[in-house]
């Protein structure tokens, strides 16, 4: 179960010229890779169907491994790939596909809509975007931005929720037991 998994957010290094909203929380140590998979199987549980999610961060700051935890924690056991040349991968569960992309290598719009990739945003899936910069307006608006960041040989991670849908996952992603929240009630 995820619930078992502390994140301490104590340890947390302030970043901020962003401002404390609903929308956003204050960025999270991942003090390994076992945390950055914990948090990912965490949110796992807490985005719906439809959702889009951006993964920013730099090569190396844990967005594959984020992802892997994420595939986990939705009951997946085989090995997850980093999509580099292949842009995406899908998984399919039950009734949700999931829809990995890494977009590091995209340069071709002609090809986004050749590949039908367009058609892989739906009520049915979850897409979670590495690079999504990379293919810029072809994508629709994203539900929630995610930044991951190096720090030192650790990571940190932050959400931020940019519609209804994000804001009502970042809600279920606070009441996690594990994840604490005093830090979110600052507000600038
Ligand atoms: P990205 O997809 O952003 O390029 P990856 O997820 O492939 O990055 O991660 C790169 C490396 O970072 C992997 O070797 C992974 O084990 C490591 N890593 C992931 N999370 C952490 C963490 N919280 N602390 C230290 N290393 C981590
Ligand atoms: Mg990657």
């Amino acid at each position: 179960m995820v619930n078992d998994i502390t994140l301490d957010q104590n340890n947390t290094v302030p970043d901020n010229n962003l401002n404390l909203s609903d929308n956003l929380l204050k960025p999270i140590l991942l003090a390994d890779e076992a945390a950055t998979l914990a948090v990912g199987a965490i949110f796992s549980q807490c985005a719906t169907a439809g959702f889009v999610v951006f993964l920013h961060g730099d090569l190396g700051a844990g967005k594959t491994t984020f992802t892997r935890g994420f595939l986990q924690g939705l009951g997946f056991k085989g090995k997850v790939k980093s999509p580099t040349y292949t842009l995406v991968e899908p998984y399919t569960f039950n009734d949700l596909t999931v829809y990995h992309f890494d977009l590091y290598r995209f340069i071709d719009e002609e090809e986004w809509e050749a590949t039908g990739f367009r058609e892989y945003f739906n009520a049915n899936s979850i897409c979670l975007i590495e690079w999504p910069e990379k293919a810029g307006y072809l994508l629709p608006e994203p539900d929630m931005h995610i930044h991951l960041m190096h720090d030192g040989l650790q990571r940190k991670i932050q959400f931020l929720a940019n519609t209804t849908l994000g804001e009502q996952s970042l809600a279920s992603i606070l009441k996690q037991t594990s994840i604490k929240t005093d830090d979110k009630t600052q507000s600038a």
